[in-house]
């Protein structure tokens, strides 16, 4: 069965289908963080549902490259550079560590892409250049230069594709000079800056004189410059619709006459306690705030997969408690299946993990069950549904010992297999790499033909990579260091 997702485009959910006309490659884009301050959970919930689409395209077989932007150049940045007397790069590289930090915290997977704002000012200008020169985009007296949206509609082409504008409570030719407005203030915007004296050492050399980049034409020009000038998918909170998303089209179409993305998914927002962020009502909370509280990474990861993107999310610290207790019934099967899971050398075992590593769309079990759920929509919680399911199958049969050493094992395969989607890992024991089960192999033999001084050889080289054997009465185990 296919992917279907809702495409903000049509508003409908729709089949996704690759541009790549082999249908195994895919280009994805996700707004980035701007790094002027710490990301808030809310942020997070965007980029943890942007991890999730790019797992789960990566278990359905597509190769995916996966861009995320730093936003490091914008009207914020320029505040905190004025405010805290620091550097552009001192100031921004602070936050932007900070955030990969965070990122890796929620196992994130880090994108394949990370294009700096800073760094493309020459494509951004060759992309404003463009847009001049179609009569889309034109400097004004302050010395600016501003998109056209009255030219850009004389062209044929639409503004207003991801959200309904009333063009009637549009007055041509007025500007906003600012990166964030909102819908009613609908206006030519701004896509060169010029400089003024409160942007301090921030600008650039241009066509139009110093300056610097608005922040919308960033995105184009970094997702163009590394995708192509169409790409299969863009992602961002629904807060970036309008007017950054519903910009980066008219500037993108606007310049290369050509489809810009084909699929647009937008993830909702999230309320904390029950209401907005806010820094005044005391839920306003970053990343680190929570693990300030006790909370783990794995356990917020949980908690911020347990709804589904498209809609508000209350995340609270309840929820915390709760996801912590889901996970340990999870652990707690997993535990008990590598107890009763063929020992690791046995080579039974890594032949029953590859064969289950390999069954993608296999027609019954968990798997199936977990795809059948995500195909529709990105359904997540259908899917941890499907999860718990069988959390309550395995621990019946375990009590029932009905399962034995290699269903255990095939189940355990089935758990990595969808956790590569899930990324929420496991606290109990680590899967055991062939090359280390085989060491362990030869010391047991070792051992057994009464070779002592290669048995411990054997050990030191393990001990040497990492692993410890712990000798008990069930046999030998191995253990990460
Ligand atoms: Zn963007």
């Amino acid at each position: 069965m296919g992917l279907k997702l809702f495409n903000t485009l049509s508003r409908s959910i729709q089949d996704f289908t690759p541009l790549d006309s082999t249908g195994k490659t895919v280009g994805m884009y996700c707004c980035g963080p701007t790094v002027y301050d710490f990301a808030h959970i809310g942020n997070w919930r965007t980029f943890v549902f942007a991890d999730l689409i790019r797992r789960y395209l990566e278990f359905k077989g597509f190769s995916v490259t996966h861009v995320m932007n730093i936003t490091d150049v914008e009207d914020k940045i320029i505040k905190g550079v004025r405010e805290t007397k620091k550097t552009l790069s001192e100031f921004t590289s602070q936050y932007e560590t900070a955030f990969f930090a965070d990122l890796k915290t929620l196992n994130c997977l880090e994108p394949h892409h990370k294009p700096h704002a800073t760094e493309h000012i020459g494509d951004i200008i060759a992309l404003i250049e463009k847009l001049v020169a179609r009569g889309v985009a034109y400097q004004a007296a302050d010395g600016s230069v501003y998109f056209s949206i009255e030219k850009y509609r004389g062209s044929g082409c639409t503004y207003g594709r991801l959200l309904k504008i009333n063009f009637d409570e549009l007055r041509p030719g007025e500007r906003v000079k600012s990166d964030e407005y909102a819908k009613e203030s609908v206006a030519d915007f701004a896509l060169w800056k010029a400089r003024v004296p409160e942007d301090g050492d921030v600008f650039w050399s241009s066509p139009w004189g110093e300056g610097r980049p608005g922040w919308h034409i960033e995105c184009s020009a970094m997702s163009m410059k590394i995708l192509g000038q169409s790409f299969d998918l863009h992602l961002g909170g629904e807060d970036l619709i309008f007017p950054h998303h519903e910009d980066e089209i008219a500037q993108s179409e606007g310049a290369t006459g050509q489809p810009f993305v084909r699929h647009w998914l937008h993830g909702a927002f999230l309320l904390v306690e029950g209401k907005k962020m806010s820094k005044s009502l005391g839920n306003f909370f970053t990343l680190r705030d929570l693990l300030a509280k006790g909370f783990t990474g794995r356990e917020i990861r949980y908690l911020l997969l347990t709804a589904h993107y498209r809609e508000t999310f209350n995340f609270t610290l309840d929820g915390l408690q709760g996801a912590r207790q889901s996970l340990a019934r999870i652990d707690e099967c997993l535990g008990k299946l590598r107890e009763m899971g063929a020992p690791v050398s046995d080579p039974a075992r890594s032949k029953l993990l590859q064969r289950a590593g390999s069954e993608t769309g296999a027609p019954a079990g968990l798997q199936a069950k977990f795809t059948a759920a995500l195909d529709e929509d990105l359904n997540i919680s259908a899917a941890w549904g499907e999860v718990f399911k069988w959390v309550t199958q395995m621990n019946k049969r375990i009590a029932d010992n009905s399962l034995n050493a290699n269903e255990a094992t095939a189940a355990l395969a089935a758990w990595n297999k969808i956790d590569a989607v899930l990324g929420i890992g496991t606290t109990g024991e680590v899967e055991v790499p062939a090359d280390i089960a085989a060491l362990l192999e030869a010391r047991q033999a070792a051992r057994k033909a009464k070779d002592f001084k290669r048995a411990d050889a054997i050990r030191d080289e393990l001990k040497a990579k990492g692993w410890v054997i712990e000798d008990t009465p069930k046999g030998s185990k191995l253990k990460k260091i």
